[in-house]
């Protein structure tokens, strides 16, 4: 089969192949747009200065606020001609991100969605159920493009309708799953629930839009007896999911850093942290078009991996998405990330993979409330003594001590998106 892996073979060719990007990036952006040109001009960055991969840094930053400066079409540095779509990130009008692609953004885009496929081990003989949404907002496009143009079956269910789901499922033997983690959970338990586990092939799935849990990906592999599991990175503004993916080493998200750099920077000093550290991933892309992004900062929060992955791919690699930075809740003084709970959550024995944190505030002070699912079968004479592991599992971890609630397996809400975990009553 073809490959659609890059051709480099060393990091120094990598880095080659980023500067001569960073440049033409550089170039194409103050030439093509006013917004671009002014804020170079202000950073005293002109294209011809870009010399080394290390003048990245002389480069001023791009946030959510300049993508809503020129609405409908911000950022656009190509003419209004060359544009062949548009998608758009949801909100009220003006906070509503819309991006451009020309017909080559969207190639790069397949291109690089046929490069998951590829990563996750698929074959010409995969049929794969993309059940995600399709429309402006979202994203299934770039699954199916990239689904075809690896060569597999691409079946474009669309998202939800779980009856729909289920006799696709059966009837046309789809190999391979995209959807949210929640949707893959709900899934499992409804296949289980029917007694479906032997009419079906399912083997993988891939998790977009949604972080997945190690919880509930033991839970989902449990019940659908899956060879397989990945996370799917992506936002609209850098093309949409399919900007990495994870290898079968699970050790990580490898990136496309043929098509942009990723920067790790703290937050709020904006310079660099450690390999292996956590901070918010700036983004800058390399051959992107219509809307190029020049240190993209994207509010998602993760970490560097340093060293090479055992899977042999030269391409390097980040940790799952902790969160966003705007996810982030304070609670008595300590900032909590949803995908510390997760973790904390999943290293756990005996508790299911599903939870709320509820946050409430009396007398001035913060309480945080836990509510956890037990495993199936549990007995509820135990559940207190659950309960007790979880708060002291998360005193140690997250320095905060939770009220910790333990409920019957099944009785938190499922759903076909994305699950809302976190409700914080403290500004009502
Ligand atoms: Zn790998």
């Amino acid at each position: 089969m073809k490959t659609f892996m890059p051709s480099y073979n060393s990091a120094e060719e990598l880095a080659e192949i980023q500067l001569k990007g960073l440049q033409w990036t550089v170039n194409h952006a103050y030439r093509g747009s006013e917004v671009y040109r002014a804020k170079l001009d202000a950073a005293g960055a002109k294209p011809q200065e870009i010399k080394s991969l290390d003048d990245l840094k002389k480069l001023p930053f791009t946030t959510s606020k300049d993508l809503a400066v020129g609405y409908p079409f911000p950022l656009l540095s190509v003419p209004m001609k060359d544009v062949v779509r548009l998608h758009a990130s949801s909100g009220t009008t003006g906070k509503r991100k819309v991006l451009c692609y020309t017909q080559k953004d969207i190639d790069d885009w397949t291109h690089m969605f046929a490069r998951c496929y590829e990563m996750a081990e698929l074959t010409s003989e995969d049929r794969v159920q993309i059940c995600v949404g399709y429309g402006v907002w979202t994203a299934g496009a770039g699954f199916q493009l990239g689904c075809e143009k690896f060569g597999a079956l691409a079946v474009p269910a669309g998202p939800g309708n779980l009856d729909m789901q289920m006799e696709f499922l059966m009837d046309f033997q789809s190999t391979v799953m995209c959807c949210t983690a929640s949707m893959g959970l709900l899934l499992a338990e409804e296949v289980e629930r029917r007694g479906y586990k032997e009419k079906i092939n399912l083997k993988k799935m891939i998790f977009g839009s949604e972080r997945s849990s190690d919880a509930m990906r033991d839970r989902i592999r449990t019940l659908l007896n899956l060879s397989d599991m990945y996370d799917i990175p992506g936002m609209t503004e850098l093309y949409g999911p399919g900007t990495g993916l994870e290898c079968s080493a699970h050790n990580g998200i490898h990136y496309w850093a043929d098509y942009y750099i990723v920067e790790i920077l703290d937050p709020d000093t904006l310079e660099p942290v450690p390999d292996g550290e956590v901070g918010e991933m700036v983004v800058t892309t390399l051959c992107k078009e219509a809307v190029p992004l020049i240190r993209y900062r994207t509010r998602d929060l993760t970490a560097l991996k340093p060293g090479a992955c055992s899977c042999g791919s030269l391409l390097p690699r980040h940790d799952r998405i902790l969160g966003r930075s705007d996810d982030m809740f304070i609670v008595r003084a300590v900032n909590i990330y949803p995908g510390q709970i997760d973790s904390v959550l999943s290293n756990l024995k005996g508790i299911g993979s599903e939870y709320q944190v509820i946050i409430n505030r009396s007398s001035g002070k913060d309480m945080m409330t836990l509510r956890v699912e037990c495993e199936q079968g549990t007995d509820p004479a135990i559940h207190n003594q659950k309960a007790a592991m979880v708060k002291d599992a998360v005193k140690k971890k997250l320095l905060v001590t939770p009220e910790v609630e333990i409920i019957p397996y099944g009785s938190l809400p499922r759903s076909e998106r994305k699950t809302k975990r976190i409700i914080d009553n403290r500004n009502e």
